[in-house]
């Protein structure tokens, strides 16, 4: 009897355990569905990396590229990056270095000399102690970002991100596990995040604000006092700030540029600066931008580099010493011919059909606001949206823009003036030509 009721309470557990087993394989299953085609081969791509939107800017330059081969004269307006060639003294400085032997691994965080020049700068300029240990050289500000993402989220932290957005935030953000929670600001507000809308966006899980000023795509600054307010909501909530100062040097007019670490005092403990020598130097093609940040999150960045990537370029690095360290007249140069084709790009905006556009007070980026003009017919084809405009304009006019749809404001393309006067001239003549051809 007692045997009985044994081998009955087994068979019971054997029974509730094959359930169990069962139950937690379909669990299991829904929470991995097979990908079924990858699957087969083996190399299944994972979902953060499926699930990663491709560079709209670099997508746009790229079908920009792909037309001018064919033999087409494009009016490129698409690539944020200077046309200017990098100065001479720096060209110079990376072909010495190469003689000198300056062409091994260095320290993965960079070389001490250019981390020194990068600390010296800020002090300089902005009155900011750094340590060269605070910095770390990266491949890139593109890179310095996701150093600070992935070193910053952990599942689930969310990093508030104002609307419209430079194209990389949001997806790498995505790609170190956090979550973006977007902000939408108003174009009636200059595209500026206001402080009420910051403290509406925190929640439990809040982790950082990233903010860029002057902006990609919208060329808004915020004023030093604007700062301040949002760091007062930054310093009460205990939030963490990513402040990308990569547009730092391209300011017009009377805008004044401050870094955001220095607009209260107990902000730079809480705040990873990045920039580079990208924009201000013509050097988008040597990869070299950087982090500072508090001491511990620089060994982070470190370590994670140390295993990612290595050092950036030997050869860049020095290059971008000789940037820092050599006569700074070249900024000023170009930031002139910048400023005379923004005052141009204004102008000639204005006299378009129905676009509004903001002041552009830094960066070199107009984005203008083309709302009026969807769900209109264009050489026969319908455009309800930003993407479909883009793209029309390019296979009708071969005038290179990218759809506001990628930096999250649908309703908007942004035109990249770092592009030769005459190229500006006739590119604008022919976006007048396509607004004027919808019915
Ligand atoms: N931040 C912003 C806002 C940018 O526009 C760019 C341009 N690509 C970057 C970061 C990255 O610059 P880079 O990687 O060339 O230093
Ligand atoms: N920052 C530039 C742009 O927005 C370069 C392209 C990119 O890296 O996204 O066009």
């Amino acid at each position: 009897m007692i045997v009985e009721t044994q081998r009955g309470i087994a068979e019971k557990s054997q029974e509730i355990w094959r359930h169990f087993l069962a139950a937690r394989t379909t669990m299991v299953a829904n929470l991995n569905p097979p990908r079924a085609a990858a699957s087969a081969t083996g190399l299944s791509i994972s979902r953060a990396v499926e699930a990663l939107e491709p560079s709209a800017t670099i997508a746009m330059a790229g079908k920009a590229r792909q037309l001018k081969t064919a033999g087409k004269t494009v009016y490129d307006f698409s690539l944020g990056e200077p046309d200017f060639t990098t100065p001479e003294h720096i060209c110079a400085a990376a072909a010495a270095a190469m003689k000198a032997g300056h062409t091994h691994y260095t320290a993965a965080g960079g070389i001490a000399e250019l981390k020194a020049a990068v600390a010296r700068q800020y002090k300089e300029r902005h009155g900011l102690e750094y340590a060269p240990e605070q910095v770390v050289i990266a491949n890139g500000a593109k890179h310095a970002l996701h150093n600070a993402f992935t070193a910053l989220c952990d599942p689930g932290d969310e990093v508030i991100i104002p609307a419209p957005y430079w194209v990389s935030y949001a997806e790498q953000v995505k790609l170190a596990g956090g979550k973006p929670v977007i902000v939408e600001t108003e174009e009636a507000a200059d595209f500026k995040l206001q402080p009420e809308q910051l403290r509406a966006a925190i929640t439990p899980r809040a982790k950082i604000l990233l903010i860029c000023s002057p902006s990609n795509p919208t060329g808004s600054m915020y004023s030093p006092e604007e700062l301040g307010k949002l760091a007062d909501v930054v310093l009460e909530a205990g939030l963490g700030v990513v402040a990308d100062e990569i547009y730092e040097r391209l300011v017009y007019g009377q805008n004044r540029f401050v870094s955001f670490a220095t607009v209260r005092p107990g902000l730079a403990e809480r705040t990873v600066l990045v920039n580079g020598v990208s924009k201000s130097y013509a050097m988008t093609g040597w990869r070299i931008g950087w982090t500072m940040s508090p001491a511990p999150l620089a060994k982070a960045f470190d370590n994670l580099q140390s295993q990612e990537t290595s050092n950036p370029s030997s050869i860049s690095q020095y290059a971008a010493l000789a940037a820092l360290t050599g006569p700074q007249q070249c900024v000023d140069t170009m930031l002139a011919e910048f400023a005379r084709r923004r005052e141009f790009v204004r102008a000639r905006i204005a006299r378009l059909p129905d676009v509004t556009c903001t002041q552009m007070s830094g960066a070199f980026y107009a984005f203008i606001n083309i709302g009026a003009h969807l769900g209109r017919t264009y050489g026969g084809v319908r455009v309800d949206n930003s993407a479909q405009w883009c793209l029309e304009l390019l296979s009708q006019q071969n005038v290179a823009t990218v759809m506001g749809s990628a930096f999250g404001a649908e309703g908007y393309a942004r035109l990249s003036f770092a592009t030769s006067m005459q190229n500006l001239e006739a590119g604008l003549e022919r976006i007048e030509a396509f607004l004027k051809s919808a019915t």
